[in-house]
């Protein structure tokens, strides 16, 4: 590898860990709430002890950086190497297509990967730290090991050479993985009607049930995998229903 080079991936990694710090923190800010009195937790009255919520941030602020950091050697392999499938012209429908294939590909990857960390030979070793914070907070979106993120973030690297997509639209896959999984741990039903049921769309309530009950709801865009599969709690649809009707009637205002 040059100098040229390494100076490229330092920057590249820079860059992608200064916008995912960014996007972590004003993201958090806005969706963070552990107040007991909320009535907008989707688990009223349970909060998530103060040396729990730094644990988290902490954590997150470290695996960030990893992150950034397989997302960087794609791109170098990608953009200095010319490995893996080269985007061709970039227009509207690519960037759109590009982005739901992405989208598609990733919901995949991690609901398999995810699954497979669930299972007892890998669970404890690499996947229990994110599953120590009860309830979540915003806070708890990257709250990973080093080791879980070589599973279920790899994609980030290997998206750059699977996939015929612009560096650009993956980046902004990644932020739009960024910003719903940070609201998806906040504890409070943000989804809206979009993600009424049946909905392929993921809520809030389908991973705080993840966090809840443990063995279902792996994926981390849509439903379809747990559906298809059977991994979909047996009450999300009802539970969720009813997460969206107490959000639209305002029970916190009430
Ligand atoms: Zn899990
Ligand atoms: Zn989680």
């Amino acid at each position: 590898m040059t100098l040229v080079t390494a100076v490229y991936f330092i920057e590249t990694w820079a860059v992608v860990y200064a916008l995912l710090l960014v996007v972590y923190f004003a993201t958090g800010f806005l969706f963070f709430n552990n107040d007991p009195a909320s009535a907008d937790r989707i688990q009223p009255g349970r909060v998530l002890a103060g040396a729990k919520v730094r644990r988290d941030m902490l954590q997150s602020v470290r695996s960030l950086a990893s992150i950034a950091a397989l997302f960087a050697v794609g791109h170098v392999l990608y953009s200095r190497f010319h490995i893996g499938w080269m985007a061709g012209p970039t227009n509207v429908w690519s960037v759109v297509l590009s982005f739901v294939v992405s989208m598609i590909a990733y919901d995949t990857w991690f609901y398999w990967l995810h699954r497979l960390l669930h299972t007892r030979p890998f669970y404890r070793a690499i996947h229990r730290w994110h599953h120590l914070s009860l309830p979540s907070v915003a806070w708890s979106n990257n709250s990973d090991t080093f080791i879980d993120n070589m599973f279920l973030q790899s994609y980030w690297l290997v998206a750059h050479l699977i996939l015929p997509i612009a560096p650009v639209v993956l980046l902004a896959h990644k932020l739009y993985d960024h910003i719903t999984g940070i609201i998806g741990h906040s504890g409070v039903e943000h989804g809206g009607g979009i993600t009424y049921p049946p909905s392929p769309f993921n809520s809030v309530t389908h991973h705080d049930q993840h966090h809840r009950y443990f063995n279902c709801n792996y994926s981390p865009h849509f439903t379809v995998w747990d559906r298809l599969m059977g991994t979909l709690h047996p009450t999300h649809d009802a539970e969720l229903r009813e997460n969206l009707r107490r959000r639209q009637v305002g029970v916190s205002s009430s």
